[in-house]
């Protein structure tokens, strides 16, 4: 049913997720492992 089975942002935890939104731009960063947005570089939320 999912053709992208690792986007899994609609059935999956929105808390692994929700810090990785950019605070400053919005994007979804993909890495788990980013402290910084990839788009426009301000920082993530890290706790
Ligand atoms: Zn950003």
């Amino acid at each position: 049913m999912d053709p992208e089975p690792r986007r899994d942002d609609e059935g999956g935890d929105p808390a692994c997720w929700a810090r990785l939104v950019c605070p400053e731009c919005g994007r979804l960063t993909e890495d788990p492992a980013a402290r910084r947005c990839p788009v426009c570089g301000a920082e993530l939320p890290t706790d």
